[in-house]
């Protein structure tokens, strides 16, 4: 069937008239042209595999066959790649299949917590266990009654003198193991966070390892109570499990003993510094951060080539306007394409903190762990919100269309726990803020601050300020913009503290102050902090590309990055006075200019991340702009709602009832 349409593909026209060369690009977004080069070559053995290569049938599957295809491709990518030691390889993995894959708890935290938490010989008993796989495991934290409070959490583990060991016990419904991924059907050890009980008294969350299927027959041992916690909004290739223990016994070995310890006669003994194996569990939220990026990437890919070959109402010529030609649709995608990038850098950046702070508390030193845990909360909230949210937006750009499963929009459901799990957002933001006051504290006792907070040194004088540039021109400047960034973080952190004030003058305790009346502002102080250093990782990066034309582009974008963001949130600079109402409709003409300047680059932004049609499973992001004819193909041929004598045999069933 031909379409109406020129066989010309439109994205080839827009990929010849981009303002910067995309080779150059490329590389400050992979590390280097090798690294891309073997980005391109993993993507194409996945893309040619029978077992692993997206197929839009299983889209339309039951959850169980869907697990079950899961399964194979686990078989099958561990035969390629070894699921476990390529570990690179294996965190790239989360970007090449639509659905959740499996073994993200079992080699993300799973190992992880035996590594960081338990001692030499732990580590050499189950280390090897764990990475040939001959025990499955997970980790098992959160209960039906508790999450974010994890001191709170109830189930027990009571060291019994006599036998020398822990009796773990589920005192309760709300105590029952709940969310656990790769417990409900897949694993056969946890590690389990229980209260430490010695004496009858309590020495708060510990972890435990704990066997809870027999690893022959995979039944679950004596005292056990395990299955899956039934099906979920996505993540429906993802076992999450619930778990009760009925005194199940396990040996003193198995606390994770690397900073606590218990003896045979029941003492309990802090060793080393447990601020070590904090720091190496930090790179959980640091990976959660840099997979942002690459999550809003795909997405971006997808919206940006699909508004470049959808058309709709003619323009003054009569011929039908591309989606991508409205200002509106502009306004949809272009800044999320500089807030992708804002992320990628900052990415980069925070990795590269995390591994500094790592090594550092291997030596003793951890004056960089506050600053670090309050950006990796912080960055953690605000930029999978802003890949959640902002994926949202590009699918309703994608009009209907975006709503079938052939979009590639279905991720954005195994997307949306990153909002949850690992922190829950706002709990992390309240991090960020707890620090934030600490620091505000810090400066009005004359005690030094680190340069992360820096800009708070002066606040006493900043916060009386305003906003000097007059003229458009002057608005275009970077200096201009990061100034507007930093006294928005100067107000609100201050306004942060004067609400908490403001509670406790009114008769509130400090708590209640933080829990009931100034939490919004706080948690304002904590994004405009995080806007902030986005904004500075963002600008020194660019400082650094040396191709002229590539810098040129990075840096309207992080304009767009600035000016958007003054504009999304223009309570704080508007009550302050910092700025007046001249300054803002100024803002808002070079926000415009900025959409209309970007609109010619958008394709190259997004594609200079490389994602194959394979990894992007879609049919509405073809790199061939063949959209139509894709959807067409996957309907009639991958689709068993039109598979001969199915409708047949539906609609006798129906017949016989109505
Ligand atoms: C797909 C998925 C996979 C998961 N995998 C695992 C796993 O493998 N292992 C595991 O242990 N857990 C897992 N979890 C659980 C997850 O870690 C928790 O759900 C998460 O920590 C949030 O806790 P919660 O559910 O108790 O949320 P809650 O804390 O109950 O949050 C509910 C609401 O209360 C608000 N709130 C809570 N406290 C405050 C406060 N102090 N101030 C203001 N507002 C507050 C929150 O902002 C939120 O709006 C998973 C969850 C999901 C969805």
């Amino acid at each position: 069937m031909s379409l109406k349409q020129s066989s010309i593909s439109p994205l080839e026209l827009e990929r010849s008239s981009l303002s910067f060369p995309i080779n150059e690009l490329i590389p400050l977004i992979h590390g280097s042209h090798s690294a891309a080069q073997e980005f391109i070559s993993y993507q194409k053995t996945i893309a040619e595999d029978p077992v692993l290569r997206f197929n839009p049938e299983m889209l339309g599957e039951s959850r169980v066959d869907r697990f079950n295809m899961m399964c194979k491709k686990a078989v099958r990518y561990n035969e390629l790649f070894d699921l476990n030691c390529e570990r690179k390889k294996q965190f790239r993995c989360v970007q090449q299949f639509p659905e959740v894959t499996f073994g993200g708890l079992h080699q993300g935290m799973f190992i992880p917590t035996i590594l960081n938490l338990g001692n030499e010989e732990q580590v050499a008993k189950w280390l090897p266990l764990a990475e040939s796989n001959r025990i499955l495991g997970c980790y098992a934290q959160t209960e039906l009654g508790h999450g974010s409070d994890v001191q709170s959490l109830e189930t027990e583990a009571v060291f019994d003198l006599k036998t020398d060991s822990f009796i773990i016990n589920s005192p309760s419904l709300s105590a029952t193991k709940w969310w656990i991924g790769e417990l409900g059907v897949v694993a056969n050890y946890t590690v389990t966070m229980a209260q430490l009980i010695l004496n009858g008294k309590k020495y708060g969350p510990q972890a435990f390892l704990v066997p809870i299927r027999d690893l022959n027959t995979h039944e679950p041992l004596l005292g056990i109570t395990v299955g899956d916690i039934g099906p979920k909004l996505g993540y429906n290739t993802k076992d999450n499990g619930f778990l009760r223990f009925n005194n199940v016994s396990i040996p003193r070995e198995n606390l994770l003993a690397r900073y606590v310890k218990v003896s045979k006669s029941g003492e309990f003994k802090r060793v080393g510094n447990e601020k070590i194996g904090y720091a190496t569990m930090m790179g959980v939220r640091a990976n959660i951060i840099l997979n942002a990026a690459s999550y809003l990437a795909k997405f971006l890919t997808i919206g940006v080539r699909y508004s470049l070959v959808r058309t709709q109402f003619k323009d003054e010529r009569g011929l039908e306007m591309k989606t991508l030609d409205y200002q509106l649709q502009q306004e949809k995608l272009i800044p999320l394409i500089a807030d992708n990038y804002a992320i990628l850098f900052a990415s980069k950046r925070i990795t590269a903190l995390t591994r500094k702070n790592m090594e550092n508390a291997k030596i003793g030193d951890f004056s960089l762990m506050q600053d670090l845990h309050a950006i990796l909360s912080g960055c953690k909230a605000v930029y999978t919100w802003i890949v959640l949210f902002g994926g949202e937006k590009i699918r309703q750009a994608c009009g209907g269309h975006g709503y079938s499963l052939y979009s590639g929009f279905g991720a954005l459901q195994e997307y949306a726990p990153n909002a949850t799990y690992e922190g829950e957002n706002t709990v992390m933001l309240l991090q960020t803020s707890r620090y934030l006051m600490k620091n505000l504290k810090k400066v009005d006792d004359g005690k030094t601050v680190s340069d992360f907070v820096g800009y708070l040194r002066d606040y006493n004088e900043e916060i009386k300020s305003i906003c000097l540039a007059k003229e458009e021109i002057e608005f275009h400047d970077q200096e201009v913009l990061r100034k507007i960034l930093r006294y928005d973080a100067i107000f609100k952190v201050f306004e942060a503290r004067q609400k908490l004030m403001d509670g406790v003058s009114k008769d509130l305790s400090g708590k209640d102050s933080w829990d009931k009346h100034a939490g919004i502002d706080l948690v304002e102080s904590a994004m405009a902090h995080i806007n902030y250093f986005t904004f500075l990782t963002f600008a020194d990066e660019v400082a650094k590309v040396s191709n002229e034309k590539v810098k040129a582009v990075l840096l309207r974008l992080l304009n767009l990055f600035a000016v958007n963001r003054i504009l999304e949130k223009p309570k704080g600079l508007f009550e302050s006075g910092y700025l007046n109402v001249e300054q803002f409709r100024i803002l808002r003409n070079i926000k415009n200019e900025l959409l209309k300047s970007l609109r010619n680059d958008a394709l190259g932004l997004v594609e200079a991340f490389l994602f194959s049609d394979n990894a992007l499973a879609s049919a509405l992001g073809q790199s061939d702009g063949k959209v139509y004819e894709t959807l067409w193909d996957w309907m009639k041929n991958k689709n068993k709602m039109n598979e001969p004598g199915v409708h047949k045999k539906l609609m006798k069933q129906l017949r016989s009832g109505l």
